[in-house]
């Protein structure tokens, strides 16, 4: 951990040509599921502008279980047992992944569109990329996208991957992002959500917490999180650092930090010390091959 204010930020991020950007379920749908409109479209002209200085830019994103029931509660305001959480199955949110994926996709697609840029979909498992063939087949896929300027738009595949959607709220693309960040030898690896970064603590229980900005040593700092805090203390967090533990070992950079922050990517890009920042513990490496 080092340096708070800017000045001397080890934040080596201008040289950044290759970014993953990860947008989570409660920054793109707020408290309620409901697509954030606005957000959305803000962060679209955000990752417009990075393209647009030649950075190469994949979104995975999440929203699709949040879209799939906003799509069911419009047909049909009186589901109401969607409402309960008891009821959120596996399989039910399968199955709403399922609705809303091409409702989530509709809204890049307006978005992007609007700005001339083209986008593609790609929905990834982690059996897809255990798998020598068919990750080399991804990588492919994804060079071949970013060589013609299209932005790839990945999420997990709900519908085959229930496993990854067990447990109370979180899924799990916070793994994939350090997954699709690996696949293609990303520089860095952004996971915007609405937390402002890593704490030492929770905020909520201790006010006076601060953000820890930078984060050089990833296995002492696990000691240090992971001790006083319960599971629920800690948030989505303990996904976040082991995708920062996968990705960092492989030479990617990562940083979470809260994406309603304005500008928050190209502020980031130009090493202002948002979020936490994790370092790269290896230089970066090519692709996996
Ligand atoms: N894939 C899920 C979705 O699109 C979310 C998984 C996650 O947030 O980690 O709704």
């Amino acid at each position: 951990m080092a340096d708070t204010n800017g000045a001397g930020s080890l934040r080596p991020l201008a040289e950044a040509r290759r970014v993953v950007v990860k947008l989570g379920t409660a920054l793109l749908s707020g408290a309620v599921d409901q697509l954030d409109l606005p957000t959305m479209e803000d962060l679209v002209r955000q990752v417009v502008a990075l393209r647009e200085r030649g950075i190469e830019v994949v979104v995975v994103t999440s929203g699709a279980v949040a879209a799939g029931r906003q799509a069911l509660e419009e047909r049909d305001a009186t589901i109401a047992d969607l409402d309960d959480p008891a009821e959120r199955t596996p399989l039910l949110r399968q199955v709403l992944a399922a609705i809303g994926q091409s409702r989530l996709m509709r809204v890049y697609e307006r978005f992007f569109g609007a700005r001339g840029v083209v986008i593609a979909q790609a929905l990834l498992t982690r059996g897809d990329v255990d798998d020598d063939e068919r990750r080399r087949n991804t990588q492919n896929t994804f060079e071949e996208l970013l060589g013609l300027g299209v932005v790839p738009i990945v999420n997990e595949n709900d519908v085959v991957a229930n496993e990854e959607l067990e447990g109370v709220i979180i899924g799990d693309n916070d793994t994939l992002s350090a997954v699709v960040a690996r696949i293609i030898g990303a520089d860095l690896l952004i996971i915007l959500g609405e937390v402002a970064g890593l704490y030492s603590a929770d905020p909520n229980v201790h006010p006076d917490v601060e953000l820890i900005p930078e984060v050089l040593d990833l296995e002492s700092l696990a000691a240090e999180v992971s001790g006083p805090l319960s599971p629920t203390a800690r948030g989505g967090m303990t996904t976040k650092i082991s995708a920062a533990r996968a990705a960092t070992a492989v030479g990617t950079s990562v940083i979470i930090a809260d994406g309603h922050l304005p500008d928050v990517l190209s502020r980031l890009l130009a090493g202002e010390p948002l979020g936490t920042w994790f370092a790269a513990t290896e230089k970066s490496t090519e692709a996996l091959g």
